[in-house]
């Protein structure tokens, strides 16, 4: 399955990004959340608040 965006080894599970959400679409996870590709809408947001940079929209890389 593709995902939207990709959480990477840097995230420090501060939970920021579940928080920021509009579509509560990343969900806790034991070392760095995930995210569920139905919900997420490609905003950006998350990206956005992180404060590892640890977070990149596929959109982004295929660039
Ligand atoms: S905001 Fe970034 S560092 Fe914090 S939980 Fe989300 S991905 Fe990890
Ligand atoms: S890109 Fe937007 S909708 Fe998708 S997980 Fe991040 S904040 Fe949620």
């Amino acid at each position: 399955m593709t995902e939207p965006l990709t959480i990477d080894s840097s995230c420090t599970a501060c939970g920021a990004c579940l928080l920021t959400c509009p579509e509560h679409a990343l969900r806790p996870a034991r070392h760095r959340p995930w995210v569920l590709a139905d919900a997420c809408t490609s905003c950006g947001e998350c990206v956005e608040i992180c404060p590892a940079d640890a977070i990149t929209m596929r959109d982004e890389r295929a660039v």
